[in-house]
């Protein structure tokens, strides 16, 4: 028999009645015949207090004690929906992470996948099981403790499970009905697209569009599992929500699929490094030392053997990059004139699988831009995807600046 994967967001399973009416659309499914895995989120906000009373406790906590707690919100939903099933006269049976067993590595809090064997899946479906209702976001490592996937993880728990079971699909339902153009709270024009590559989501979840985790569709994209993302609280029907997939299998697309932005960005400038071999390897190792995720980056080009090197950050860890800056000047190994931080900025990209095709898109961007007036600070460039930094309170402005101009409301 086919299997399906059903996948559940911490909002559909936010109390008794939303899980109640997951039960319902699953119930659906095993009616056409499938037999279906369920993975579930923790009930929405869950995670967040575990995760807090973890961070009161010290914070120099165990990592390993840190994924026993938070992973349990997961086990309290696969229960209850498990119990729900069962009232409804569907054979249905929870399982934990450890009991699949979901084997993954021992980084605790951000483990990865590694194996998930079929076989005890196969031998309960051939039993009569229905539905097997997994708890998300949670594994076992060889040492044998609990460990979690990072936040969002059952995205990937769901995924994974697909790929393993060879699913005909793997439904995310979430509490949007798709994946857009841009947020629809600053384009109020954004449009629900069909399908989208997985080329184009992976940049889209990796810029900030948060409806998918991106490991989850970076799994997706390589075992070539069929995504679709779509909401619980919609009608049932064959063609809702968006489906992720091979860009073959998308007969006609837009240049560019969305606009994708993140906030809360910062720019460091160094001032005056000298040019020579070694430099960036001084400046950027000390920063990836320190736990500092850079983004772009642009060095000018030398004056009397002298240049500035720019990079972007996110805003929370500006004082951490320069506290590693000045630690580095001290110890020898840069030396720089001055450091100038710019916590005001965002990003805003365009993203798409067309622009490989096509030239000209970047001119077009970045006319658009100029048209209102907005500065670009910094710029670069993939073959699916052009991002700028600009001053962030002209972030909504471009967005429907782009938005518009790349004419995404229309199909
Ligand atoms: N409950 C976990 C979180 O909030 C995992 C998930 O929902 O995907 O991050
Ligand atoms: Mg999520």
């Amino acid at each position: 028999m086919p299997r399906l994967v059903m996948k559940f967001g911490g909002t559909s399973v936010a109390n008794l009645d939303r899980i109640r009416r997951v039960a319902k659309r699953v119930g659906l499914e095993v009616a056409k015949g499938y037999e279906v895995i369920v993975v579930v989120s923790a009930m929405s906000g869950k995670t967040n207090e575990l995760v807090g009373w973890v961070n009161e406790t010290s914070p120099f906590y165990d990592a390993r004690e840190y994924d026993a707690v938070v992973s349990s919100g997961e086990n309290v939903t696969a229960g209850l929906l498990a119990l729900v099933l069962q009232e409804n006269g569907i054979d249905a049976r929870s399982w934990q992470g450890w009991q699949v067993p979901v084997k993954t590595t021992s980084a605790h809090g951000s483990a990865r996948i590694e194996d998930i064997p079929t076989e005890n899946f196969d031998d309960r479906f051939a039993k009569g099981m229905k539905v097997a209702v997994v708890a998300g976001f949670q594994g076992v490592s060889a040492e044998g403790r609990i460990t979690t996937l990072g936040r969002g993880g059952s995205d990937t728990t769901a995924v994974a499970f697909a790929a393993a079971h060879k699913a005909e699909r793997c439904d995310i339902y979430t509490d949007v009905d798709g994946v857009y153009t841009t947020d629809p709270r600053i384009v109020r024009k954004a449009r629900k697209l069909d399908r989208i590559a997985f080329e184009e989501m992976l940049e889209l979840a990796s810029l900030g569009a948060k409806v998918l985790q991106t490991r989850s569709v970076e799994l997706a994209m390589r075992y070539k599992v069929k995504l679709r993302v779509l909401s619980s609280f919609e009608e049932p029907s064959d063609d809702a929500g968006t489906l992720v997939c091979d860009e073959e299998d998308i007969m006609e697309s837009n240049v560019v699929a969305g606009v994708a932005f993140v906030r809360d960005e910062a720019k460091m400038t160094l001032v005056s490094v000298a040019d020579r071999p070694g430099v960036s390897a001084a400046i950027f190792g000390p920063l990836s030392e320190a736990g500092v995720n850079v983004d772009m980056i642009v060095q000018n080009i030398a004056e009397d053997g002298r240049t500035d090197m720019t990079f972007s950050l996110p805003v929370d860890q500006v004082a951490r990059a320069q506290k590693a800056m000045e630690e580095a000047k001290a110890a020898g190994g840069v030396n720089f004139h001055d450091l100038i931080a710019d916590e005001g900025v965002s990003k805003v990209s365009v993203v798409g699988i067309g622009m490989r095709s096509h030239a000209g898109v970047a001119a077009r961007m970045f006319k658009a831009l100029s048209d209102e007036g907005i500065n670009i600070k910094v710029i670069t460039t993939s073959e699916i995807k052009i991002s700028v930094l600009i001053d962030r309170k002209y972030m909504e402005l471009a967005v429907q600046t782009l938005h518009d101009a790349f004419g995404l409301e229309r199909a």
